[in-house]
């Protein structure tokens, strides 16, 4: 029996997961050929979407970590997103893909756009894992889209319920939320 065993059930195995990434790993291949490609992973829920997509795509790359949190309005988020970790290094005139576990409202997204935008890449684009749509406040264009999923709390592959479980190597929902 496993820690989590009692507390989350599988939503996503990691099997499918693993396949998701490979695949988007081949067609982001695919579309920035021939281009200086950064990947730019959202700490902390995307390290694990991150280290993974890198692996499966087969181009020569650079990986950089941003770090956000955004400030909570009780269990809502109220958009306003703050840096806790910023990029060491200047981004213009470079393709920057934004890595992302998960996009719930979208504020989070807006708000990157817009900081990284002003950094004048040559490109900016979005690739999650997850899309809630249903939980939308803002639209954003989505590149790349592992999965879209109902409106539930989850966890694992990077995901964490109060810092734990982000090592599950599945999309797990929280047994009673
Ligand atoms: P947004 O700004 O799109 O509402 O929120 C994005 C962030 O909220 C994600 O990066 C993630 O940290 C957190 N989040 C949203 N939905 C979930 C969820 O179902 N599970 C977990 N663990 N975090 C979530």
């Amino acid at each position: 029996m496993a820690f989590y065993d009692s507390d989350v059930s599988v939503m996503i195995d990691s099997a499918t997961v693993e396949a998701r990434v490979r695949e988007l790993g081949v067609q982001i291949a695919r579309d920035y050929q021939g281009k200086d490609l950064t990947l730019i992973g959202i700490l902390k829920g995307s390290v694990f979407f991150t280290t993974d997509l890198a692996r499966a795509i087969d181009l020569p790359l650079t990986v950089e970590f941003l770090g956000v949190s955004s400030y909570q309005g009780g269990t809502e988020t109220t958009g306003e997103v703050r840096i806790t970790s910023d990029l060491t290094k200047p981004m213009a005139g470079k393709h920057l893909l934004i890595v992302e576990d998960i996009i719930d409202t979208g504020l989070t997204m807006k708000f990157l756009l817009e900081n990284l935008s002003a950094r004048h890449p040559a490109s900016l684009k979005i690739c999650t894992l997850l899309e809630k749509p249903s939980r939308a406040r803002t639209t954003v264009p989505i590149d790349y889209k592992g999965f879209v999923i109902e409106d539930k709390f989850v966890v694992g592959y990077g995901l964490d319920f109060d810092e734990v479980y982000r090592n599950l190597p599945f999309i797990g929902v929280m047994k009673g939320k």
